[in-house]
């Protein structure tokens, strides 16, 4: 489930070559498993390659794509195609080069102390968004342009062996590693990220409620991404995005169904965070991120028939080790007590040390224990105080509470109620239109 983040809104790092016309395509990074790699293999064997305007085919075989930085001799020679590159090599037999993608199409590079006259070549250092294009084990080309290597195929399906993706695979270069982005649809992206977001096997009604917030989120986050080289990543940082893999035809069904369609209020996007269940009703914003947002108020969520009921035990070196992460400085443990708000969601948690008292509060509250393990289900607990000293914690819900219960949509579904319904329901005061 995507964790919200609430970032000022600030001016994207614009790249040269990951460009996108913001409505019709999402820049997805592969974090998952194209992150900062020392190398990416296309397991097609033919692909169109650009790094411009224009693409040319290329069938070589399974590629791997490397970051490459190496000081050359740039001959100055022009071709149309890669083939026309590879032939003219023979001009420099017994000299070392290697044909190149440059922006204005095909050239040729030629190695240093190459046996022939270079005195009218420029030397260059590759780098920037430079690549090596290796075919089993041998440097077949590079891709030094000032736009990034893509890769996409004739039947819309690039295959990187760990995944496989819709649309155009760019490799753009960060930390000395390469990373996948994948530019592709808003729609198709969808396809692979609402049935690892929700179950494809739930009601369409809701998994059609899933679609717009998800297509919702999708929209809205590009401009509060902190990676800015891409509008969104493949985690549940953002939305777990899996790929073609993750397809599933009652997915490919919601999202078509309502084909465009997004949250507004007030003529904007809204933040449509959502959440897994929430044991009774929603989460008021400000309660759990110090921001109170109109639409994300606190709603019954009486048709969630299936709550996760969870407990936990913890013991004072636990919570010591909590505190101490926190930032707190209390001196020894002597008791842990739970202010409520009305709705009977825990607001704070108050730990009484020797020396001090710390307080933790709001989202807070969830995530201090990931200090000592996993972030807490739900503030929805109560909190019993056991005879050998320990604390445990038993409640109801997972999730941060705000937004959409996806248990409630699936019970909402399940009771004849509409993906509208569902939507302005957990949504107050919204509109849903493309
Ligand atoms: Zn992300």
């Amino acid at each position: 489930m995507k964790r919200q983040v609430f970032l000022p809104l600030f001016l994207l790092v614009l790249f040269a070559g990951i460009q996108t016309v913001w409505g019709e395509e999402i820049r997805v990074g592969l974090e998952k498993n194209f992150k900062n790699r020392a190398e990416i293999a296309v397991e097609d064997t033919s692909f169109k390659l650009s790094a411009g305007s224009k693409e040319y085919d290329i069938a070589l075989g399974s590629t791997l794509f490397k970051p490459f930085d190496k000081v050359y001799y740039d001959t100055g020679l022009k071709f149309d195609t890669y083939s026309e590159a590879e032939k003219a090599r023979v001009r420099f037999t017994g000299s070392s080069c290697i044909p190149v993608l440059k922006n204005e199409g095909w050239g040729i590079y030629l190695n240093l102390g190459a046996k022939c006259d270079t005195s009218a070549m420029t030397k260059i250092t590759t780098g920037g968004n430079c690549v090596v294009c290796s075919v089993n084990g041998v440097n077949r080309y590079l891709v030094d342009a000032s736009y990034s290597a893509r890769v996409r195929t004739a039947d819309d399906r690039v295959d990187l062996g760990k995944g496989e993706y819709r649309g155009v695979i760019a490799f753009y270069r960060d930390n000395g590693g390469l990373t996948a982005i994948n530019m592709i649809d808003a729609e198709k992206y969808l396809y692979g990220t609402v049935g690892m977001e929700m179950s494809p096997a739930w009601h369409i009604e809701a998994l059609k409620a899933q679609s717009v917030a998800a297509r919702t989120y999708a929209y809205a986050a590009h401009e509060s991404h902190k990676h800015g080289v891409y509008d969104l990543c493949d985690t549940t940082h953002c939305q777990n995005y899996g790929g073609i893999a993750k397809e599933e035809p009652t997915v490919i069904q919601a999202v078509n169904a309502t084909e465009g369609e997004k949250i507004y209020y007030e003529d904007e996007l809204i933040n449509a965070v959502y959440f897994s269940s929430s044991g009774g009703s929603t989460m008021e914003c400000e309660d759990v991120w110090y921001e109170d947002i109109p639409y994300l108020s606190s709603v019954p969520d009486i048709f969630e028939k299936e709550t996760d009921n969870w407990s936990e035990t913890f013991t004072k070196e636990h919570i010591a080790a909590i505190v101490k992460q926190k930032g707190f400085d209390i001196g020894k443990i002597k008791d842990i007590n739970c202010e409520y708000l009305e709705n009977g969601r825990v607001k704070a948690i108050v730990i009484t040390g020797e020396k001090g008292e710390a307080k933790i509060e709001k989202e807070s509250v969830r995530t201090a224990f990931t200090a000592v393990g996993n972030m807490l289900n739900s503030v929805n607990f109560k909190l019993n105080k056991n005879e050998d000293g320990t604390y445990t914690l038993t409640g109801k819900g997972k999730g941060h509470g705000v937004g959409m219960s996806q248990y409630g949509a699936k019970g909402m579904a399940e009771s004849g109620f509409s993906y509208l319904d569902i939507l302005k329901h957990y949504y107050s005061g919204t509109q849903i239109h493309s």
